[in-house]
C-alpha cells in the first residue's frame, strides 16, 4: 500500500504519542527497486506535515536493510522535536540516525559498507545538501531525501526545490485537509497562545519559517483552506472521543494493549 493511503492523523495530540504505537508497514510500494543502490540514485520524498514523508523513508529505509544492505541515516540539528539521534515520525516510528549540521560532514561519517544514505528533514538545511546529495549518488549510492516542499507562508522551501530538478524519482505524499477531508499539501500554521516556545526565535515563533514542531502548532489543509497566516486551530470533535477513552478504556484496546498492559 502507498504511503498516501495512509496518512498521519493530524489531530492526535501530545499526550497521545506515548501510548501509540503505530506499525509501518514492509509492503511492495511503487519506488522500490532492489539494487538501485548499486548503481546509485537519488530519491526525493516531499509534502507538507502529516504527509507521511517520514514513514515514506523509513519504509524504504528498512526494506533496504531486509535486501542486506548497509544503512546510515542523517538529520539536521534543528530537529529535535522528539529524540536527539532518531528519525521519527509524528507516529513515533523511529530510527537511528545521526544529527548534523552541514550535509558535508556526511562524509565524515560515512561508512566504506554504506550502501543507502537516508535523510530527513532536508529543508534545514543548506544548500549544500544538493551537492553533497548528487556527489553520494555519483559514488554509487542510493541516496534518499524526505523534507517539506513549502514553509507556513506556502513558499517552496529552499533547498527542496533544487534537489527535486536534480532527483531520479519523485515522490509527494499528500495528508488530509483538516477542515473538509480532501488531499492536504499545505502546512497551516496555527494559533498556540499558551504552548511554551511559542515565540521562542529558535523553537518557533511567527518569524520562523516552519517550527521544528508537533501536531499542536500545525494543521495540514487543501490549497482552497490554505491561508498564508497564523490561523485559528479548526476544532476536532473527536477530542470529545479522547476524553471518552479516559473515563472508558478497556473498551477500545486491542489485544496488543492488552497485552502490554498484562506485560508491565
Ligand atoms: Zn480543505
Amino acid at each position: 500500500m502507498h504511503s498516501e493511503n495512509l496518512p498521519e492523523n493530524p489531530r492526535m495530540n501530545q499526550n497521545d504519542k506515548n501510548e501509540k504505537k503505530e506499525f509501518i508497514s514492509l509492503q511492495a510500494g511503487p519506488r522500490d527497486h532492489a539494487g538501485e543502490g548499486l548503481r546509485g540514485s537519488l530519491e526525493v520524498i516531499v509534502g507538507s506535515m502529516f504527509s507521511g514523508k517520514t514513514e515514506e523513508l523509513i519504509r524504504r529505509l528498512r526494506r533496504s536493510q531486509l535486501a542486506r544492505q548497509s544503512v546510515q541515516v542523517f538529520k539536521p540539528r534543528i530537529d529535535v522535536r522528539y529524540a536527539r539521534d532518531f528519525v521519527a515520525s509524528h507516529n513515533q516510528i523511529f530510527f537511528p540516525s545521526i544529527t548534523i549540521e552541514e550535509p558535508a560532514e556526511i562524509f565524515n561519517h560515512l561508512l566504506p559498507q554504506t550502501q543507502v544514505v537516508g535523510i530527513d528533514e532536508g529543508q534545514f538545511f543548506s544548500s549544500d545538501l544538493v551537492r553533497v546529495s548528487e556527489e553520494l549518488a555519483a559514488r554509487g549510492l542510493r541516496v534518499l531525501v524526505a523534507g517539506l516542499d513549502t514553509d507556513w507562508l506556502g513558499q517552496p522551501f529552499e533547498p527542496m526545490p533544487q534537489l527535486l530538478a536534480v532527483a531520479d524519482v519523485i515522490d509527494k505524499p499528500r495528508a488530509v485537509c483538516v477542515v473538509c477531508g480532501s488531499l492536504a499539501t499545505r502546512t497551516q500554521k496555527i494559533r498556540i497562545d499558551d504552548e511554551p516556545g511559542a515565540n521562542d526565535p529558535v523553537l518557533g515563533g511567527e518569524n520562523v519559517r516552519v517550527q521544528v514542531g508537533g501536531r499542536k502548532e500545525y494543521e495540514a489543509r487543501c490549497r482552497k483552506h490554505f491561508v498564508a497566516r497564523v490561523d485559528a486551530a479548526t476544532p476536532d470533535p473527536n477530542d470529545f472521543v479522547s476524553e471518552f477513552l479516559k473515563e472508558s478504556p478497556a473498551l477500545f484496546k486491542t489485544p496488543q494493549m492488552q497485552n502490554d498492559e498484562a506485560s508491565v
